[in-house]
């Protein structure tokens, strides 16, 4: 058989292709197996190009083509090369990353089976989660879910175990099909006059970028439903990415319930099977939509319409190892390359969308009022200083929360730290618990009896005496979830509580099981992190508490009112969802700050006007573009020293963008390496890339002993 040169991306940060002689029949984009290096080993590989000649002689042979067909296409092997570029990362890097994770080994691309539930019998049973999975079997396609989709709808293997032995339901393996929702249907909704406009004023035919800002609740979802609509009438497919806590059986089965159309769900709670499967109806084109998170951005849609990017100002758009790409933006070029438009949607749109839209390089549209009855709710300041607190809630708060709560409606507590307590003191000498590795407090976790560290996850049981003076008397200081939840179970002893952070979300059934604990109707306290800003509908909330509002401003990050006024302002968008008026207090011990008065009189739009100028001022992001090279090493020095390094050669080769540090990074050891950073800040982005990539040749070149680097472009973490 006659043969051709393959040029080949491995998976490894490796900033070239390798030639090897392949079957003449090999088409680019297919995986192949290639012995590498010494020995008998071998490696998954991709084609990434094919030539007539290779500088190297004695090239060896491709071992076996993995694919039947190309697993990437033209236009996405285009989009890799486009990322690798951008973000300064291997091409072959970008590839794998691009793939589900069966796909970076040498397994097949062809079909597979998965596990299904199917209904048996639907009786009666006791338990009531037993019931809503009988439940949901019963309304679904043939009365059967598979295990991906039962799993997102937050039944643990219990509950499923148990309806298998009263021979309820049974497991089935099937060849994998995209299902498609066959219970009640909701029909679109008559557009509200804004809606409308907005409806109007977006032309699938034309391409652009949309900029939607809504308020929290002005039915932005509706919008795209009805444009995703229309998309599919044209015969096209729609692509829609949500942020990674955004992603709930609510979100799906809305989706699911307007179209009854085949949808994938691609999300980081797939296991590599079902993730493969899900994969593999995007590519063979099972399925008219694909909604998931961050990685979805690279679904191997052919015949993609519209492209829709939910809550875009999110920071987990953004992966923060290994290939550092914003999904967002990589979205953006994604539907430019294929001349399609792109929705970006938010209630506090990032400065750098803002800025888009307001200098015309996106279209703007906006949602201001709350459809229904429901109107946005105000935000009233809670002085701290000279209150009494009790679980770190003042009077006044307290008071509040009893009216909320007696008039029957539910109250949320927002506070973003998790655990029981952030550090752990002495009281007679003074020591404070450290992680051995970073630099940072440990966390007391109370109901565990663990000392944890949240920055690198080490763990211990908490001691029971201090290891530097011996005395018991070891105190939590400050306020974490847990602690809060304890104290609130014993101020409102008849008051269901549910608490929603990362730790009880990690817990079987996940945050879908949470959510689905807290009552229909009736009072009930939701004390929660982060988590809960996002996405979730919980109706009947009137109140949101914000215990600690000075909790984001001591970040020496230029982001850091920016993401204040995000979360803020998505906290308090829970409140007053549904029929009731909601309130929102915030306490603080700087209520006349004048970042609460702006946000307060001016609104998000309003202060982002204002730090969008001080960002101009001061030359930085969006006005300016900025990168970040990191250094990590054992030693302190280490770090330090190849970016010195770095600086004097870019310094010899007459540097012309700014070029700022080394500095320590804010926390300086973390997971026992020293941290160093090298910020760049650029008026052009083309020199930025120029220089960049002049670095990354200096880097590869250079001997770095012991000290790891990378390159992170646009970063969102800048300490
Ligand atoms: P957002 O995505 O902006 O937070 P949603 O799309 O979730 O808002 O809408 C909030 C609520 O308003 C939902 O319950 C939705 O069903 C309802 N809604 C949206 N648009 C309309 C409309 N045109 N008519 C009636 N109800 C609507
Ligand atoms: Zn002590
Ligand atoms: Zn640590």
């Amino acid at each position: 058989m006659t043969s051709t040169i393959a040029e080949i991306s491995i998976n490894r940060p490796l900033f070239q292709s390798f030639d090897y002689l392949a079957p003449s029949d090999v088409q680019v984009g297919q995986r192949v197996v290639i012995p590498y290096g010494r020995g008998n080993q071998t490696l998954v590989g991709v084609i990434t190009g094919l030539v007539d000649e290779s500088k190297f002689s004695r090239l060896k042979h491709v071992q076996q083509v993995l694919d039947p067909e190309p697993v990437f296409s033209t236009q996405q092997l285009a989009l890799a090369r486009w990322i690798a570029n951008y973000y300064q990362q291997a091409l072959g890097e970008v590839l794998f990353a691009m793939l589900p994770n069966r796909l970076r080994q040498d397994n097949s691309s062809e079909p597979n089976q998965s596990t299904y539930l199917k209904l048996c019998q639907h009786e009666n049973v006791p338990g009531s989660k037993q019931k809503r999975l009988l439940d949901l079997l019963a309304e679904s396609d043939g009365q059967q879910l598979s295990m991906s989709e039962v799993r997102l709808n937050g039944f643990t293997t219990q509950t499923i175990n148990s309806l298998i032995k009263r021979a309820c339901i049974e497991r089935l393996k099937l060849d994998d099909e995209p299902s498609v929702w066959h219970g009640e249907q909701q029909e679109k909704l008559t557009p509200s006059r804004e809606q409308a406009t907005v409806l109007n004023d977006i032309k699938l035919e034309q391409p652009g970028c949309h900029l939607l800002y809504g308020v929290t609740g002005s039915g932005k979802t509706e919008v795209y439903l009805q444009l995703i609509e229309r998309c599919l009438a044209a015969g096209k497919q729609a692509l829609v990415l949500i942020p990674e806590i955004g992603l709930t059986p609510q979100t799906v089965r809305r989706f699911q319930q307007r179209f009854a159309r085949p949808i994938a769900v691609l999300h980081s709670g797939l296991s590599d099977s079902e993730r493969l499967n899900q994969w593999l109806f995007v590519k063979h084109n099972k399925v008219d939509i694909v909604l998931g998170t961050r990685s979805a951005v690279f679904a191997p849609l052919a015949n993609l319409g519209l492209v829709i990017v939910d809550e875009e100002h999110d920071t987990s758009y953004k992966q923060q190892d290994g290939i550092r790409y914003q999904a967002r933006d990589v979205a953006i070029k994604r539907a430019f390359d294929d001349g399609i438009p792109v929705l970006l949607g938010s209630a506090t749109p990032s400065l750098e969308s803002l800025n888009n839209a307001w200098s015309g390089k996106f279209h703007w549209h906006q949602l201001t009022e709350r459809t229904g009855r429901a109107q946005i709710p105000n935000i009233e300041m809670v002085d701290m200083r000279h209150a009494q607190l009790t679980a770190g809630l003042a009077e006044r708060t307290l008071k509040r929360m009893q009216q909320h709560l007696a008039d029957g409606n539910q109250v949320m507590v927002f506070l973003n730290r998790r655990g029981w307590a952030p550090s752990v003191m002495c009281q007679s000498c003074g020591w404070l618990a450290d992680c051995p590795n970073c630099d940072a407090r440990l966390v007391l976790h109370q109901h565990s009896s663990q000392l944890k560290c949240h920055h690198c996850g080490w763990q211990h049981p908490k001691p029971q005496h201090c290891p530097s003076c011996q005395s018991p008397e070891l105190v939590g200081l400050g306020l974490g979830t847990e602690k809060q939840t304890d104290i609130l179970e014993q101020q409102f002893a008849n008051t269901p509580i549910i608490r929603i952070d990362r730790d009880t979300a990690n817990q079987p059934g996940g945050i879908a099981k949470l959510l689905a604990d807290v009552p229909e109707k009736g009072p009930a306290l939701i004390v929660g992190t982060q988590m809960l800003a996002k996405g979730h509908h919980i109706p009947n909330i009137t109140l949101v508490v914000v215990t600690d509002g000075d909790a984001g401003f001591w970040g020496v990050d230029y982001r850091a009112s920016e993401r204040m006024a995000q979360l803020l302002t998505q906290v308090a968008g829970r409140s007053g969802r549904g029929e009731r008026h909601g309130e929102v207090l915030v306490q603080s011990r700087y209520p006349e700050h004048p970042f609460f008065s702006q946000l307060i009189n001016f609104g998000y739009l309003g202060s982002a006007r204002h730090w969008l100028n001080e960002r101009q001022q001061a030359l930085l992001p969006p006005y300016h573009s900025h990168a970040i090279i990191r250094c990590d090493a054992p030693h302190d020095w280490q770090a330090a020293q190849v970016l010195r390094q770095l600086v004097a050669q870019l310094t010899e080769a007459q540097v012309n963008i700014r070029v700022l540090g080394p500095v320590p990074a804010t926390m300086a050891k973390r997971a026992k390496l020293y941290r160093q950073l090298l910020h760049f800040h650029a008026e052009s982005r083309s020199e930025l890339n120029r220089w960049l990539r002049y670095c990354r040749t200096l880097l590869q070149n250079m001997d770095t002993k012991q000290a790891s680097w990378r390159i992170d472009v646009d970063p969102i973490d800048v300490g």
